[in-house]
This record gives structure tokens, C-alpha cells and sequence, in this order.
């Protein structure tokens, strides 16, 4: 079933058919509360675990804490999933694959930015192999910030990120969640995704690095160099 854009109501050709009969809106009214609640309860995670936030991640899918009682589910295929999970550094060399595994991902789609270095790189923010946050080549709706945050932080991102879907289901304004600036950190150089004071040079240079998988790499791959 398809979303439409904004992600507030489902649409489906019979859906729309429907729509234009007389007195059916109640009913279908009554469909997308069901479809939206059922969607809600049925979030297919995503890990992208690259270090150790992503032990915390386990940590919650499993038996003490468990994901599942809020209705959720990690799968292993972007294809098949709702929300990714970005728990842990990522590098420059592993952000085009990691924004190839989200545009694979269906719509309507949701990330978590979760622990400091997903949010901002963190301590490793001014190396130069490693990305100062997620939210510069990629959207982000929940942050759990931490270091590493526990289960019951991603549990609680979960559940803020299920009342976003519904808000905005229901036509709800929905703040757009702020990266968090914990006091005392200098924020890393490169502004968020969406940002107006962002160079649009760079999501080319990200859009680049993503179809030839590393900046000039088809070109190196062709060079044979
Ligand atoms: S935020 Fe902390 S726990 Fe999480 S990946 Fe970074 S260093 Fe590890």
C-alpha cells in the first residue's frame, strides 16, 4: 500500500475510487485510524549497528527489554523495513552505503539517530574518516542521545517516533525534532540535511559519492587504479 508524500493519509487506487462515493468517508476515515494504528504497532527495524551502540541495540531486541512488546521487529533487509536504527559511527567511506541502504528502503520510512556518534560524530567528529553526524547526508526524526543510550532510551525514541507517525497521520503539526547540542560540545562543521545555511554543493558531492559508490570511485575502478 502506497503513502502519499507528506505521509499523513494512505492512498490506493481503490482507496480513491472509494473516496468519491457518497457517505464512504466515514468508513474509510475508520480504515486509516485501523491501517495507521496497525502500522504503528507493527514498526520493522533496520539496524545499522556499526560499533558499539549497536550492543545496546541487541540489548533492547532481546528477552529483558524486548522491542516486541511495542510491536516491533528487526529485520535484516532494507527492503522489508520501516525504520533504520543508525547505532554507532559511521564513516565517510561507509556513508554512501549506508544512504544507498536507506533509498532502498520503501516509503513511508523513518531513521533514529541513536548514541552521540550517530547524532554527531561525537569524539571522533574531527577525524577525518568519520562523519559528524548521520543527519548531514541522510533525514533524521528521533535523536536517543547517549553514550551509549540503554534500551529503555531507544525504547522511549521508539514511542516518541510512534506518536510522530500518528500525529502526522491525524494532520497534526509536527515539530521537527533539533539535533541535540549537549552543553559543552563544540557541534561538528557541517550543517544538518535541510539546513539553509548548508552548501547545496554538497548533496551533490553526496549524490555523487552514492551512485559511483566512493567519491571518483567508478573512475578509479575504470582507470584501474
Ligand atoms: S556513542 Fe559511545 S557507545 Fe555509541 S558508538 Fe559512539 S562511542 Fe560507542
Amino acid at each position: 500500500m502506497a503513502v502519499n508524500e507528506d505521509k499523513q493519509n494512505f492512498s490506493h487506487p481503490i482507496y480513491q475510487y472509494l473516496e468519491k462515493l457518497p457517505g464512504v468517508d466515514v468508513g474509510l476515515t475508520l480504515a486509516d485510524q485501523v491501517l495507521t494504528w496497525s502500522q504503528l504497532n507493527s514498526l520493522h527495524l533496520f539496524p545499522m549497528a556499526t560499533s558499539c551502540c549497536g550492543i545496546e541495540f541487541m540489548a533492547a531486541a532481546c528477552s529483558r527489554f524486548d522491542v516486541d512488546q511495542i510491536g516491533s521487529i528487526a529485520r535484516g533487509t532494507p527492503r522489508q523495513s520501516d525504520v533504520m536504527i543508525i547505532a554507532g559511527t559511521i564513516t565517510v567511506k561507509m556513508a554512501p552505503r549506508v544512504k544507498k541502504l536507506w533509498d532502498q528502503m520503501p516509503e513511508p520510512k523513518w531513521a533514529i539517530a541513536m548514541g552521540s556518534c550517530a547524532i554527531s560524530g561525537d569524539f571522533y567528529r574531527d577525524i577525518y574518516s568519520v562523519v559528524p553526524g548521520v543527519d548531514t547526508f541522510m533525514p533524521v526524526d528521533v535523536y536517543v542521545p547517549g553514550c551509549p543510550p540503554n534500551p529503555e532510551a531507544l525504547l522511549m525514541g521508539l514511542r516518541r517516533l510512534q506518536e510522530k507517525i500518528r500525529k502526522k497521520r491525524s494532520g497534526e503539526w509536527v515539530e521537527p525534532e533539533l539535533r541535540p547540542a549537549p552543553p559543552g560540545l563544540r557541534m561538528p562543521s557541517l550543517p544538518r540535511l535541510g539546513d539553509p545555511s548548508r552548501d547545496p554543493g554538497l548533496d551533490q558531492a553526496q549524490l555523487d559519492a552514492v551512485l559511483n559508490l566512493d567519491p571518483g570511485g567508478m573512475l578509479r575502478r575504470s582507470e584501474g587504479t
